[in-house]
């Protein structure tokens, strides 16, 4: 006769409660499930390697077995198995009240949960199943073997039976509404995400024959010794758990035991496109056991842009994510991955120039993104954050500095007076003019060019943000100036001035252009080819882009317009001559070139433009 009892819980409701809030992680179970599974072969192969009990003779494993007629998902270990006192203990008591306390725990965390709802144990079956039965025999010889069935929510009974083999048998039979559990695709799935790297061989409804493969991997390569790990080996467990057929630009094995243990391989993918940033993933393991995906509170978030798997055993994971986020252990663990991190990338800057410089354009948002969300990276960093130049020519912002301004790096030749004059001349900013656009902006950068000035290129998304970063923690050492802010006086031809000349025409080009919130300059260029250029303050610039970003008013208002007239152009310099009708048409063309080399015009303008040009055309065939 079977017996019966009541199941002690401190909740009646809590299968309601679980359901709800477990709902969308409710594939968890068959970790849960499968981890009891291992963790019974652990036991056993420690008893057996101190002499308490035989050695398993046919190796260990667990099988998952898909029963759609039966409507029943098994799962089966030979591990330790349990007698009918443990299965009351065990089972009955604290699987259940483990549940209890795990949602009580969960209660306490409020909405934002715990990760990846680790520790709800054996009960979290019940997720899925309207019964469970459980066929168990203790590795203890004469103990009976023991069936035990329950449907969860208050009563079970426990009986003899005569399973022969020593282990546990979890039979799960799937509710009505949780058909899925009974695909076998969809539990190789789960099996596959959840169990990939567990320690003993599982199989999925394996025929008991020799070409039966298990689903896991059971010696991670994460786990072996670095030294003992080829590049080709890298690459094939790269590809294996990602599933990405572009191979990584390269990666990072991280091996400790102490004063925390962690192992994994974090992999830097290559970024399939310059603006939108793929995610990547990193996998948090715990003993082999997958967690959650990239877990912010483990590794920061702008490292979730790397591909990985972390296995980190010493992580309290059924808290509070927000407990997490407060643990000294989590943060030391964090850091140290942060500053393995940066140490990979300043070794291979340091090492292999070549190969940096050529992944460069993969790594620059991921660092730059780095930066700016984490004041210890950037400082780690900054140094290895290179810039391409006008020739094409990498280098960080030291080397553009110092040859910006190689007076500043002239030793003292006598004494403190020169040092501290020295001293005092390093602490003006030393300009850096970028380019956000190359084709946009040819027109300055041939102009730059041809004066032997320099500029380097800042066109991903981040660097507005980033150069805006380095003026702020880097005060007072570096100014940035997109090409087109200002005329540099290097662009300038030698020689003085006319002002009165000048003021005449800039007066007179104002009056015959008639736009308005365009201020007039006229400038002597040392290319004389070029009528005018459109200058717009960095500042101003800046501002509307910052408003652009956040959707606000006034984003490319083009404030702080000037248009710089070149003295040394043929036609501006001819340009006071003509008459009234002829000035307004070359002030309007040279204001549309000017603009056509700064961004687009606006459709009236172009139309206005075109007009023009053909016009000039007739005029030029006659
Ligand atoms: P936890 O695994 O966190 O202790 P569970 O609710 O998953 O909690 O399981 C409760 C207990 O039941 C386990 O600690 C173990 O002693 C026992 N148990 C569960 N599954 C098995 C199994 N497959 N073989 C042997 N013992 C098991």
């Amino acid at each position: 006769m079977a017996k019966q009892g009541n199941i002690q819980i401190a909740s009646e409701n809590m299968m309601p409660i679980i359901k709800k809030w477990l709902y969308s992680d409710k594939d968890i179970f068959i970790r849960e499930i499968v981890a009891n599974a291992a963790d019974a072969i652990t036991k056993h192969k420690k008893l057996a390697d101190m002499g308490e009990c035989a050695v398993s003779e046919d190796g260990y494993r667990i099988d998952v077995r898909v029963d759609k007629s039966a409507g029943t998902l098994t799962v089966e270990d030979n591990g330790i198995g349990m007698t009918e006192e443990e299965v009351e203990k065990y089972i009955t008591q604290i699987a259940f009240s483990g549940a209890a306390d795990f949602l009580s725990k969960y209660e306490k965390a409020g909405g934002e949960g715990i990760i990846g709802h680790f520790g709800l144990g054996f009960y979290s079956a019940y997720m899925v199943s309207e019964n469970i039965e459980i066929f168990t025999k203790s590795y203890k010889e004469d103990a009976p073997a023991v069936h035990w069935q329950s449907d969860g929510e208050s009563t079970y009974t426990i009986e003899d039976c005569d399973k022969a083999s020593r282990g546990t048998k979890i039979v799960m039979h799937i509710a009505k509404a949780e058909k899925e559990f009974l695909e076998q695709a969809k539990v190789r799935e789960l099996l596959e995400k959840y169990c990939a790297f567990m320690p003993y061989d599982i199989y999925l409804d394996a025929s008991g024959k020799e070409e039966d493969k298990p689903v896991n991997d059971t010696q991670p390569l994460y786990l072996k010794n670095p030294k003992d790990c080829t590049d080709e080996e890298y690459l094939a467990f790269y590809r294996k758990v990602f599933h990405d057929y572009h191979d990584p630009l390269f990666w990072i094995h991280l091996n400790m035991d102490y004063p925390f243990r962690l192992k994994g391989i974090l992999y830097f993918p290559k970024v399939k496109s310059k603006v939108e940033l793929e995610r990547g993933k990193v996998k948090l393991y715990c003993n082999q056991v997958f967690i959650a995906d990239n877990i912010k509170e483990v590794i920061p978030e702008y490292l979730l842009l790397l591909n990985g798997v972390i296995d980190c055993p010493d992580i309290p994971l059924n808290v509070s994510r927000s407990f997490l986020q407060n643990d000294r252990q989590v943060q030391k663990i964090s850091k140290h991955i942060v500053k393995k991190v940066s140490d990979k990338l300043t070794g291979l800057y340091k090492s292999d120039r070549e190969k940096y410089e050529k992944c460069w354009a993969d790594l620059s948002v991921f660092i730059k993104v780095g930066c700016l969300k984490d004041e210890d990276f950037y400082s780690k960093v900054k140094d290895i954050v290179i810039f391409k130049d006008l020739n094409g020519a990498y280098k960080n912002l030291e080397d553009f500095r110092k040859e910006t301004a190689p007076a500043e790096e002239a030793p003292a030749a006598d004494g403190g007076k020169d040092a501290a004059a020295a001293e005092k001349k390093e602490e003006k900013p030393v300009t850096v003019y970028y380019v956000s656009d190359e084709a946009g902006q040819a027109q300055y950068i041939s102009m730059f060019r041809a004066a032997g000035l320099n500029a380097i290129v800042c066109d991903s998304f981040v660097d507005p943000h980033y150069i805006s970063y380095i003026e702020y923690k880097e005060s007072g050492k570096f100014r940035f100036l997109r090409i087109d802010a200002d005329v540099d006086a290097a662009l300038k031809a030698d020689g003085k001035a006319d002002e009165d000349a000048d003021k005449k025409l800039s007066e007179e080009f104002k009056n015959a252009l008639a736009v308005e919130g365009v201020t007039v300059k006229v400038e002597r260029l040392k290319s004389q080819d070029v009528p005018a250029v459109i200058n717009v303050a960095e500042f101003a610039r800046r501002f509307g882009e910052m408003n652009a970003f956040y959707g606000l008013e006034g984003a490319d208002a083009d404030r702080d317009v000037t248009l710089v007239l070149n003295a040394a152009n043929p036609v501006v310099q001819a340009f006071t001559a003509a008459d009234e009708e002829k000035k307004k048409f070359v002030a309007k063309q040279i204001y549309y070139l000017a603009k056509l080399s700064y961004k687009k015009l606006s459709p009236e303008e172009l139309q206005d433009f075109s007009a023009n040009s053909v016009r000039l055309l007739n005029t030029f065939l006659g």
